[in-house]
């Protein structure tokens, strides 16, 4: 079933969301406050809205994607926000990465204006952004996440549905702690295998086979740091947000956070050097340049 859908939020990540869900059959309306994100569409895809209240008051389905927590509550909340605009009984759905305590008080604001919200943000980063291939995990109401699955099928092709409002932004966090600890535990061992002496190719070759291999080293690492390209798809300063995330609802919680504090420091010191807006796997080149080798193919 077509919807009209509004979309705030085109960046990396939200520009192919658009299109894929145009590419569905379903009408848009688009905000972002970069005016040449905007221009990015033509205006036979999209409507361009002027702010999100405006688009909030045409849609049936609100839908951000944006950087993170303040910036969704200026969004939501803010003057000339989605809230101002609302129609009872429509749907609100943030896909962006933000503090699950944050997306849980929002789905209450969001509650008192008889609107229902779902978070809902993603992962595989912006390939699969672009190839309609996002994994998309989904917090709020059974019925309501039903409702969007149509939606959701748009974007992504693992949709997985996590139970009470907050749990998609839980997942997230597990995903990107994960993912936080792993992009420089690949990179610590390959410099050193590397330096020890053995092609980068006979690495792969072998714990592609074995117990150490991932999904990340298979598909992000030899899209960048393989190829020496650094090109952001997922912005290292993001994953560098992802870390504070972790670490501000690991002391809500409160839980131990070992090797997620440790992680969080590597990429602050990563955005220190000035590479916060290569692609986070380029945390490599911490590495690479203590140890003087470099993980390529040859
Ligand atoms: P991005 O920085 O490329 O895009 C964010 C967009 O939001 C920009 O176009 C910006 O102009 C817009 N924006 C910022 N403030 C705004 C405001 N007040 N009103 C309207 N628009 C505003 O970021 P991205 O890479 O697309 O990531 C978006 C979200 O998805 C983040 O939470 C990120 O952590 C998450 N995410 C990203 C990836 C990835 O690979 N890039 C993967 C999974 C999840």
């Amino acid at each position: 079933m077509a919807h009209k859908i509004g979309f705030i939020g085109l960046g990396m990540m939200g520009l192919p969301m658009v299109k894929n869900l145009i590419k569905a059959g379903h009408s848009l309306i688009v905000y972002d406050v970069d005016r040449a994100a905007m221009d990015s569409l033509s205006d036979s895809e999209a409507l361009k809205a002027s702010s999100p209240a405006e688009l909030s008051a045409q849609s049936e389905i609100t839908i951000t994607m944006l950087p993170s927590t303040p910036h969704v509550k200026e969004v939501a909340t803010g003057p000339q926000g989605i809230l101002e605009g609302i129609k009872a009984g429509s749907i609100y759905i943030d896909m962006s990465t933000i503090l699950p305590t944050y997306t849980r008080e929002l789905a209450t604001i969001f509650k008192s204006a008889e609107c229902k919200m779902l978070d809902a943000p993603v992962s595989r980063g912006q390939p699969a952004a672009i190839k309609g291939t996002l994994s998309i995990m989904v917090g709020g109401e059974k019925e309501i996440f039903d409702q969007c699955l149509d939606v959701f099928k748009a974007m992504g092709t693992d949709i997985y549905y996590c139970g009470q409002s907050g749990n998609g932004a839980v997942v997230k966090l597990v995903n990107n702690l994960m993912i936080g600890i792993i992009a420089p535990a690949i990179s610590e061992a390959l410099v050193m295998g590397i330096k020890g002496g053995v092609k980068l190719e006979t690495i792969l070759e072998v714990i592609k086979g074995s117990s150490s291999n991932s999904w990340m080293l298979e598909n992000f690492f030899p899209l960048t740091v393989f190829n020496g390209s650094f090109k952001p798809g997922f912005k290292l300063d993001l994953m560098k947000k992802d870390l504070g995330l972790v670490h501000e609802f690991a002391l809500q919680l409160p839980v131990p956070l070992f090797l997620g504090a440790l992680s969080q420091q590597l990429f602050e010191i990563a955005h220190m050097e000035g590479i916060g807006d290569l692609d986070f796997t380029s945390i490599s080149q911490i590495y690479e340049n203590l140890a003087g080798v470099k993980p390529r193919f040859s």
